[in-house]
């Protein structure tokens, strides 16, 4: 069970307690104003999980798409209302307000490990799909390094992709995950126990 948040902490949850694939997502759509559909629905879903609201939901997607949607419409590739239209059906869609009404349930972490992303998606888990480089890039800005950086580093090595994430989670808590990570929900949901 999570308690509702509210759109006006996101960056600070985004920064403090979302597992590093959620991060990297949130980033890019605040960078580009865009994600692709692998992209849109990990995080769309993740965020319901964590208990954005509908209403929420909506308004955090438009913020970001419309900007985009600016640069598309000058340039004559998508009008920006059928944009809007098009992008809410989707996040409505993802909250069981569309179509077949389906309440989908946010990706485990055997579900967004067992991916494979295109070139120009930020879908996945970074531990398994990211460059060495970037790995090490996106942990040191998390606060990891020394000792806990190589432990890492060794385990994604060795395909160990969940217990990378542990670690991560352990490091940047300075507190020990004993059941591990096997959900980005329940890593956001650990975090938030041990920091409120
Ligand atoms: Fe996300 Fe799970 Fe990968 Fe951690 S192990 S980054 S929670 S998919």
């Amino acid at each position: 069970e999570f308690t509702d948040i509210s759109l006006k902490d996101i960056d600070q949850l985004a920064n403090s307690s979302f597992p590093l694939c959620m991060r990297h997502l949130f980033n890019k759509l605040r960078d580009d104003h865009h994600l692709k559909h692998g992209g849109r629905m990990q995080l769309g879903l993740f965020l319901k999980g964590v208990g954005l609201k509908l209403e929420d939901a909506l308004a955090f997607w438009r913020a970001e798409f419309s900007q985009k949607a600016k640069v598309d419409y000058a340039s004559g590739k998508i009008g920006s209302e059928r944009f809007d239209k098009e992008y809410a059906y989707a996040v409505r869609h993802n909250y069981g307000k569309e179509g077949k009404r389906t309440d989908y349930t946010p990706y485990s972490c055997q579900k967004i490990i067992s991916v494979n992303p295109s070139v120009g998606d930020h879908h996945g888990c970074p531990y398994r799909h990211f460059s060495e480089e970037n790995l090490r890039a996106a942990l040191a800005k998390m606060g990891v390094a020394g000792h806990a950086m190589d432990d890492v580093m060794d385990k994604v090595k060795n395909r160990h992709y969940q217990v990378a994430c542990t670690m991560t989670f352990e490091a940047v808590h300075a507190a020990s995950c004993d059941t591990g990570i096997n959900h980005p929900n329940q890593y956001f949901a650990q975090s938030r126990k041990l920091l409120e």
